[in-house]
Order: C-alpha cells, then sequence, then structure tokens
C-alpha cells in the first residue's frame, strides 16, 4: 500500500472507530469477539494474569493495560483506579509464588491518562495526576514498573507535565514518545537523562499533517534518529517496534553504545510475532509484551486493524465466512 493510502486507511478505520453505531454492532458479533482475542486475551483479571503466567515463564516480561480511554465520569476513573490496584495485587502474589519469572523488573503496568479521567470538564489534568500517583504508589510497594502510554497529540503536553510531577516521587516512571510526531526527536533529547525510562513508538493515532509526518519512510527515519538520542543518552530505551528493520537497528545502536543486555529492552504487543519475541527471549535479550485486558477493547482492536491492512482483511474475512 502506497504511504498516501495507508494514511487515508487509517484515518476512515479510526473515524469508523469512534462511530458507536459501529461499535455497538461490532460487540454483539460473536466472531468479532474471536477476532478480538488474537489481540486481547481476555476481558477479566483472572484471564489476563493466566496468560501473563505462561509469558513470564517463557523468558519474557509483561506490561499490562487495563483497557479503557474516553472516561466521562469520575466513578468510571475511580472503577480503573481499583482495577489497577486490584492487578498490582495479584501481580505481587505472582511474584511471590514458586513460578518462575525473568531477572530484573519483569512486570509493569501500562496506564492511560484518559482513562483516569484527564478529559473530565473540571480539573481533569489534576484528577489523573491524583489517580496515576495512587497507582504508582501501589505499585512501587509492589515492585512493579508503570509506564504513561502516549495518546493523541492534543494530549501530549499534558501526559509530559503529568509525567514530570510523578517522576519527582517515583523516579522510575516511564513515558511513552512516538517518532511521527515533529516534536519528538526535541522530547527525546529532554528525556534521555538518567533513570529516565522511554518507551519509542512509531505512534498509532490518526494525526494532522501539521503535527506529524504521515508517510511511512518519514516515520522510520524519525524513529531511528529518535532511538540514535535515545541509545546514546544515559536513560533506559524500550524499543517497541515489530519492525525487522527497527529491531536490528536497536540492535546495532547498543552495541555500539556499549549498553549490556540489562540497560535496554524490546517490547511488542500481545499477539503481534510471537515466534520473533521468543527468539530475542532465547538470544538473550531482554523483550517485554504489552498485554491489554477488558471489556473497553473496541478503540485498541479498531487502531491494530488501522497499523495493517493484513490484520483489517483477516477481520473482513472473519466477518463474512461468520465461523
Ligand atoms: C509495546 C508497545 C506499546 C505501544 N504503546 C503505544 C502508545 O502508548 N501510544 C501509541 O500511539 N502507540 C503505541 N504503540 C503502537 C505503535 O505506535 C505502532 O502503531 C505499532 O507498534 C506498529 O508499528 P511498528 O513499529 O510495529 O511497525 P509498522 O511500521 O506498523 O510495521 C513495520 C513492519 O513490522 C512488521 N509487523 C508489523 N506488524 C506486524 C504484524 N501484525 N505481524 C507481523 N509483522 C508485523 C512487518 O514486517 C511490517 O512491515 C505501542 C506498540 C508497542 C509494541
Amino acid at each position: 500500500m502506497k504511504p498516501t493510502t495507508a494514511a487515508a486507511t487509517r484515518s476512515i478505520i479510526t473515524a469508523a472507530g469512534r462511530s458507536d453505531r459501529i461499535k455497538r454492532l461490532s460487540g454483539r458479533l460473536p466472531v468479532t469477539r474471536n477476532v478480538v482475542q488474537r489481540f486481547v486475551p481476555g476481558e477479566t483479571h483472572d484471564d489476563v494474569m493466566d496468560v501473563c503466567g505462561s509469558l513470564l515463564e517463557s523468558g519474557r516480561m509483561i506490561s499490562i493495560d487495563h483497557l479503557g480511554e474516553d472516561t466521562t465520569d469520575e466513578t468510571q476513573a475511580e472503577r480503573t483506579v481499583q482495577a489497577y490496584l486490584r492487578l498490582i495485587g495479584m501481580l505481587a502474589d505472582h511474584a511471590a509464588g514458586p513460578n518462575p519469572t525473568p531477572p530484573g523488573h519483569p512486570m509493569e503496568v501500562s496506564l492511560k491518562l484518559s482513562a483516569l479521567g484527564r478529559a473530565l470538564p473540571r480539573h481533569g489534568e489534576k484528577i489523573a495526576l491524583e489517580n496515576a500517583h495512587r497507582i504508582a504508589s501501589a505499585a512501587t510497594r509492589a515492585g512493579v514498573w508503570v509506564t504513561i502510554d502516549a495518546e493523541d497529540h492534543t494530549t501530549t503536553d499534558s501526559t509530559l507535565r503529568i509525567v514530570r510531577e510523578l517522576q519527582s516521587d517515583f523516579p522510575d516512571l516511564g513515558t511513552v514518545l512516538q517518532s511521527y510526531l515533529h516534536r519528538t526527536e526535541d522530547d527525546c533529547h529532554a528525556f534521555a537523562g538518567p533513570r529516565s525510562r522511554i518507551r519509542l513508538c512509531k505512534g498509532a493515532y490518526a494525526e494532522p499533517a501539521a503535527v506529524a509526518f504521515r508517510d511511512k519512510p518519514d516515520v522510520d527515519a524519525a524513529y531511528v534518529r529518535c532511538l540514535q538520542v535515545l541509545m546514546a543518552g544515559d536513560g533506559y530505551p524500550m524499543v517497541a517496534s515489530h519492525d525487522p528493520v527497527m529491531v536490528a537497528a536497536a540492535e546495532a545502536m547498543a552495541t555500539a553504545a556499549g549498553r549490556r543486555a540489562d540497560e535496554w529492552e524490546h517490547q511488542m504487543l500481545y499477539g503481534i510475532r510471537d515466534s520473533e519475541q521468543l527468539r530475542l527471549a532465547r538470544a538473550g535479550r531482554q523483550i517485554r509484551v504489552y498485554v491489554p485486558f477488558g471489556s473497553q477493547w473496541y478503540g485498541y482492536f479498531m487502531r491494530r486493524l488501522a497499523e495493517r491492512p493484513e490484520n483489517l482483511k483477516f477481520f473482513l474475512r472473519a466477518l463474512v465466512s461468520r465461523d
């Protein structure tokens, strides 16, 4: 697919992702749920803990995301906090149990500030900060890392403000930067200092050309430039990409920068390039799998469809055959 067509496809699917009608219809079709399970292993805490137990035993690390964005009231934000607190308790129990886990910090939770109330009309940013602080306190006590996800570009300044606040109490708290944004190379310089943990991804939202590169070669070139900044810096780079070119570039840059295997990590999404994840783990690399769970899978699922036409074809075929 040509780069411009790919950007247009992403915009159309992302727009469909905002349609309540399509959302309601998809949710009612059992086949949708079967396809969704490829990317979202389940809706409950027990579902996600089962999958994560197996990933940890295979030598992979995990980052768990409780799905939910577009939180519209404080009660919903509070439910998200409670879901994370329960999850962190279960992760602490797992760590204390007999099951094998990789060394280092194998367990992490990923948070979306929109799920914690950032978009609430009154004091949204303050509420999201307080909620994230409660989760980070519990996670720190349990030895679980926390990373704040990146959402669309209108939220980047607010996310980085909240991250800076949280880092004064939790210096190991990580965040995500998206190489498709024009601003990100500068943000990488600002966040490449000691103890900073940055997950670098290409970016999953349909963004306007005024703020983002829209053609794949430009996004890829920006990814390489940003990764060079992070690898040469004093922080801990987290290379979130399934792209074989970026995986190989990260390996070469880490070697050139003299980084030990435990001074950076690869990251991939659950259900994508599983055999490559295992290959990296067996080669002694740190590889973390991002595992989303929960009933609000729709937005996440639509982003996975939008970024890869093969995923969309797979979904449409399943809808037509209804098996
Ligand atoms: C751990 C993690 C966390 C993320 N967090 C965020 C976030 O907070 N905010 C955000 O905006 N985005 C996030 N993303 C999504 C990210 O921005 C990209 O949209 C997504 O990872 C696709 O980009 P890519 O680098 O994998 O490669 P792409 O440019 O999509 O693909 C390049 C190549 O990778 C390989 N590949 C890609 N997908 C597949 C597949 N399904 N099967 C087989 N091969 C494949 C193919 O060879 C393909 O040609 C995250 C991604 C990861 C891995």
